[in-house]
């Protein structure tokens, strides 16, 4: 098992790409913190199932809009379990409108819960890492930083930023043996996209090289490399997670 006796905390992991990755990590020998926000259900149910496979995991509600909540959730999460090895920042939301009509609301939710979610929960862990000399941060990003989509300049500011942030923390961090990268899917199956699936699937589908939208294991799998020994000589990269999606190639 690639993760065995670590601890690892992953952001909105009660649905989507965040359940894979607990998941798989779990099943790789880390006991997890699964992060939600609002869904308790759905967290419970993803704690139940790590549990079923003789995994460990537990439930932690917590809007990573809230620095004072994130700390008080790692500070359980240390009081539990000792230790934090890997954090996974994936918590995210959409909260798309054309520019012209975009309420300051709309702006301001999206970049607190996806960049400065990602922001508190690194500031939060980043101590107990340097302690141990060791620690994985994982921030899931997105194509949409560098590829424009209408209607998404709130999301993609954040998600650019994130890759920024990424490079930058991932200097500070290294000499520590503490990497930090970034996860870029394209489009993925889940609730995020549901809504766009229904308008415009077959449209998505072929605008895919590979001919099919990504499934959050894709990711998983990548989050699950970057939190391993595989990976220790990798920081400050963005790796793309899309069946050639960003590449832009016509008639491909
Ligand atoms: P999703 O299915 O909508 O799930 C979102 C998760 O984030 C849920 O667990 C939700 O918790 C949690 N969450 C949202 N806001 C939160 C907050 N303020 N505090 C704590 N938790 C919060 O999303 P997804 O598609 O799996 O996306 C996961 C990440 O991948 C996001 O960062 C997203 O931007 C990124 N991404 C997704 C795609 C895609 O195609 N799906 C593509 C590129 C990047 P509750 O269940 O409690 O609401």
């Amino acid at each position: 098992m690639r993760l065995q006796g670590q601890v690892a905390i992953v952001t909105g992991a009660s649905r989507g790409i965040g359940r894979a990755v607990a998941e798989l990590f779990a099943a790789e020998g880390a006991r997890v913190a699964v992060v939600y926000r609002g869904n308790r259900e759905a967290a419970e149910q993803v704690v139940t199932a790590i549990a079923q496979r003789g995994g460990i995991a537990k439930a932690y509600q917590v809007d990573v809009a809230d620095f004072a909540a994130v700390k008080n959730c790692v500070e359980q999460v240390l009081a539990d379990w000792g230790q934090v090895d890997i954090l996974v920042n994936n918590a995210g939301m959409i909260q798309d409108g054309l520019f012209l009509q975009m309420e300051p609301e709309a702006w301001y939710r999206v970049i607190q819960t996806n960049l400065h979610g990602t922001f508190h929960f690194s500031r939060a862990v980043v101590e107990a890492m340097f302690r141990r000399r060791r620690g994985r941060i994982i921030n899931i990003s997105s194509v949409a930083a560098e590829r424009a989509n209408r209607g998404q300049t709130n999301y993609a500011a954040s998600k650019g930023a994130i890759n920024a942030f990424t490079r930058a923390l991932a200097v500070e961090l290294a000499s520590r043996n503490i990497t930090v990268n970034a996860i870029a899917p394209g489009f993925i199956e889940t609730d995020m996209t549901q809504a766009v699936r229904n308008i415009a699937g077959e449209q998505i589908q072929k605008a895919i090289p590979m001919r099919r939208l990504g499934k959050p294991e894709d990711v998983a799998k990548v989050a699950l490399f970057l939190a391993s020994e595989d990976s220790a000589y990798i920081t400050g990269q963005v790796i793309t997670v899309d069946g050639g999606l960003s590449l832009g190639g016509i008639g491909s």
